[in-house]
């Protein structure tokens, strides 16, 4: 694969222009490139400029607001409603995740609960952000049909990620950040791209048969959520706390309401926030080191986290894809 050398400020600079020649304004151009330069800069591939061509079709084709001003209100001094104006998730979180870390630090624990957002992006970024208030954080998000049920061939859930971050005090979080399915489909994407295959288990073809092709999958096929029935009960849950419990689309009702660009489709999100200060009170801190200590002292372990963590340490250029590159400029002069 053929790539060129661009710095972090590069990266940034060419999805803030990118975006803001597709009609994005200057407060949602600068949330949405930061994350997008962030998904660079820690090596999620998936989830950074790879997603500029989809993020500029939905703002072409008007299906998202990138003039948008999100509206949080308290519905209880726990519960922290949002309202994203129709705009891309990056933006409202700048809102609602102020709000609701400062709803937690009095009541220990509370929902932010996101209606009327178009969340494309890794969910790394929201919980660190609760994390670095020394507050654990839990979000997840269901998108369009593209995963099975256990025991179904037709697609029904999203690929439904969850992500969760320990805080640990003047220490890097302990994160993960996962699709409930085996496999996230920009994942299966860019296999697809790049002639890879992908391991058995990640999705059926178009007829219902397990494939190792990822373009079988990406084209008409399903994936197929990790480890079978459990990973399909927290995708399900996924699908209940994130539309059902926020009031807004399941994934199939996003995939009915979606003008079908390749943007992301108007969606909900849920975020939990839980102070251990409060809840588990003084020595929480050391207490879980001496947990995080004997899990990753382990042979063979690795935190989840560390890779994104570790990458992100580097202040060399990123490679990016030269054909994607090309692909952006053209969005730019077209
Ligand atoms: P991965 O399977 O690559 O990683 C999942 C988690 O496991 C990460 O926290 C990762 O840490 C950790 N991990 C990976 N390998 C190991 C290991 N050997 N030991 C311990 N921990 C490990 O992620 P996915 O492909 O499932 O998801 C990729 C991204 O896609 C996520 O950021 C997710 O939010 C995003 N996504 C977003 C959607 C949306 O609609 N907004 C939809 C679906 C997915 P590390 O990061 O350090 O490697």
């Amino acid at each position: 694969m053929a790539t060129v050398n661009l710095t972090l400020d590069e990266i940034y600079d060419l999805a803030f222009s990118c975006l803001t020649q597709n009609g994005a304004d200057k407060i949602n151009a600068t949330a949405l490139a930061g994350t997008i330069m962030k998904a660079e800069r820690d090596g999620s591939h998936s989830h950074g400029l790879f997603r500029l061509p989809a993020y500029v079709a939905s703002l072409r084709s008007g299906k998202v607001n990138g003039k948008a001003r999100p509206i949080a209100t308290s519905a209880t001094p726990a519960v922290v409603r949002l309202h994203g104006d129709n705009g891309y998730a990056p933006v409202a979180h700048q809102v609602g995740i102020p709000a609701l870390i400062e709803a937690v630090k009095l009541t220990g624990i509370g929902v932010l609960a996101m209606t009327n957002v178009h969340h494309m992006a890794a969910l790394w970024p929201e919980v660190e952000a609760i994390a670095e208030h020394n507050l654990v954080g839990l979000a997840c998000t269901p998108y369009m049909p593209s995963m099975a049920p256990a025991g179904a061939t037709k697609a029904l859930f999203g690929t439904n990620p969850i992500a969760f971050a320990w805080p640990r005090p003047d220490k890097t979080p302990v994160v993960f950040d996962m699709a409930t399915a085996a496999m996230a489909m920009g994942e299966v994407q860019i296999a697809a791209r790049d002639g890879h295959s992908v391991p058995l288990g990640t999705g059926l073809d178009a007829d219902g048969q397990a494939t190792t092709d990822p373009s079988m999958i990406a084209k008409g096929g399903v994936l197929l959520p990790f480890g079978g029935h459990k990973g399909s009960a927290i995708a399900m849950m996924v699908e209940l706390l994130a539309a059902g419990l926020v009031n807004e689309n399941f994934s199939f009702e996003a995939k009915e309401g979606d003008n079908g660009d390749g943007g992301p489709p108007r969606g909900g999100q849920f975020i939990l926030a839980m102070s251990p200060e409060i809840i588990a009170g003084d020595g929480w801190a050391d207490h879980c080191d001496i947990f995080f200590d004997r899990m990753s002292g382990m042979d063979g372990v690795r935190m989840p986290g560390d890779r994104r963590h570790k990458n992100r340490l580097s202040t060399e250029p990123r490679k990016i894809n030269d054909a994607l590159i090309e692909k952006i400029r053209i969005l730019m002069t077209g």
